[in-house]
């Protein structure tokens, strides 16, 4: 065989396995579908600003370990996660916290003011569906202005109709601190993470523009696959497609210095289609003439558009158990986010793919 692995996908999953195989001395060839490596987490330089061509990346951890691994590759700055939502004009913060409540309610200055506040207007009972669920945690007000819409978009169904199990815990802060993660080890790469993968990738033979599936038959007999990609188009969608959540990205360029003063604003109101301006140059404090911004709008999900957020209901998870089942009869190794149906932050799918490398599943 040309090669001892023939890896499919350069995201995180993929990249790294080529990486840390070929430094143990194993031929490796990647194959990636897309024009660019990186994955989802690509970004490309325009007019100076790293634009996060696929939604907005923040690296966040705490594991120490593979916050070290990745700082091999890059240095971060330190950029932290802090929301607004803009609701009828208004800006508020997220996530929620004393800043959001004393916001929405003038005369609630203290944490007690603001449980009183929410208990309140909570709904009481057995929750049923997401909108009681919600109503339970963060009462009426809350949910009617920066959660129902929202939610309504995203999942393209009424909050009624969505189970009350995707929503039983939301991030509420009865302090004056709006960071979105408490992890110890938080920022963006100088830079963009683009260059993170040229290095994990250099001297590996790289093929773009290169579908596994295509020539499924040939790539086979080129060396042990690695398979990152979509498990339910591997077998041909033989049991059903897997659902996802997912959104359209409309790229501008705009001749403005700051567009909105934020690298990320939340649109909550169901009459406005998007749910979320990014402005990419807030994520490394560019200091540019013009800016990039993008527009997220949520698209109903098939085949053809860009699997994002995995919808583990116990329908799809059925679904990806058989897949599952097929590929380990047939000794399959798949990875990452596609490949195993599952949401992975950046942090998670390294440790996942370091984890893999050192397992048994790889001949060493
Ligand atoms: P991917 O990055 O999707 O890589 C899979 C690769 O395989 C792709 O390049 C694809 O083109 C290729 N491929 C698929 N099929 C084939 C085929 N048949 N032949 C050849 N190539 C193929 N994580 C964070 O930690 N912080 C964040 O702020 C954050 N924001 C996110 C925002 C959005 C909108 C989304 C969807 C995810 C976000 N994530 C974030 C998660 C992050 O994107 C993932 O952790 C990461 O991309 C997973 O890497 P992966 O290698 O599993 O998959």
């Amino acid at each position: 065989m040309a090669f001892d692995y023939v890896i499919v996908g350069s995201g995180f999953f993929g990249a790294i396995c080529a990486y840390e195989l070929k430094k143990r001395g194993k031929r490796v060839v990647v194959l990636e579908k897309r024009k660019h490596i990186g994955g989802n987490v690509y970004t490309e330089t325009r007019d100076g600003i790293n634009v996060h061509v696929y939604g907005p990346h923040v690296f966040h951890t705490s594991d120490k370990e593979v916050w070290d691994w990745i700082n091999q590759f890059v240095t971060f700055n330190n950029y932290r996660v802090q929301t607004v939502a803009m609701y009828e004009g208004q800006a508020y913060s997220l996530p929620f916290s004393m800043w959001t409540f004393s916001k929405l309610w003038p005369e609630v200055t203290t944490p007690e003011q603001a449980k009183e506040m929410i208990k309140s207007q909570a709904w009481v009972g057995e929750p049923q569906n997401l909108e009681e669920q919600a109503m339970q945690l963060v009462g009426r007000e809350v949910y009617e202005k920066f959660i129902k819409g929202y939610t309504e978009k995203q999942w393209r169904k009424s909050a009624k109709e969505l189970p009350a199990a995707i929503i039983k815990r939301l991030p509420v802060r009865f302090t004056y601190d709006n960071n979105y993660f408490f992890d110890i080890y938080q920022g963006v790469p100088i830079g963009g993470y683009t260059q993170i993968f040229d290095k994990l990738l250099q001297g590996i033979e790289v093929k773009l523009e290169t579908d596994y599936l295509q020539n499924k038959d040939f790539w086979d007999t080129q060396g042990t696959v690695i398979y990152t990609g979509a498990i339910d188009q591997l077998f041909d969608y033989e049991y059903g497609v897997l659902e996802y959540k997912t959104v359209e990205f409309d790229h501008q360029h705009l001749e403005v210095e700051n567009f909105q003063g934020s690298a990320v604003v939340n649109y909550t109101q169901a009459e406005i289609p998007y749910t979320r301006i990014v402005e990419h140059k807030h994520f490394e404090f560019a200091k540019t003439a013009s800016t990039w911004i993008t527009y997220e709008t949520p698209v109903e999900y098939t085949k053809d558009k860009e699997p994002m957020y995995p919808v583990n209901d116990a329908t799809n998870n059925a679904i990806y158990a058989r897949y599952k089942e097929k590929a380990d009869a047939k000794n399959i190794l798949l990875g990452g986010r596609l490949a195993e149906y599952k949401y992975y932050d950046m942090h998670q799918v390294i440790r996942s793919a370091l984890n893999f490398v050192n397992s048994d599943r790889i001949a060493l």
